[in-house]
């Protein structure tokens, strides 16, 4: 993303907003991180930022399968 808008060259904004995410009853805020084309606009994720939003809402899903659960 350092060396600019991979669909026109321009230059890359990093900007921050803030998602609200509800999962079962629980809501909250996450920051994100994302990448704007000053020349046409397009909009990249930060990869961190996303994992951060899935696993927000993924890892409650785990938690669900103890492993150590025997019966
Ligand atoms: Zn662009």
């Amino acid at each position: 993303m350092k060396d600019g808008c991979p669909k026109c060259g321009g230059i890359m904004n990093k900007k921050k907003v803030t998602a609200e995410y509800s999962t079962g009853g629980k809501s909250g805020h996450v920051p994100v991180t994302y990448w704007e084309c000053q020349s046409c606009g397009e909009q990249y994720f930060d990869a961190e930022a996303l994992k951060r939003l899935l696993g927000s809402s993924e890892s409650q899903d785990h938690q669900e399968e103890n492993p150590f659960k025997t019966n």
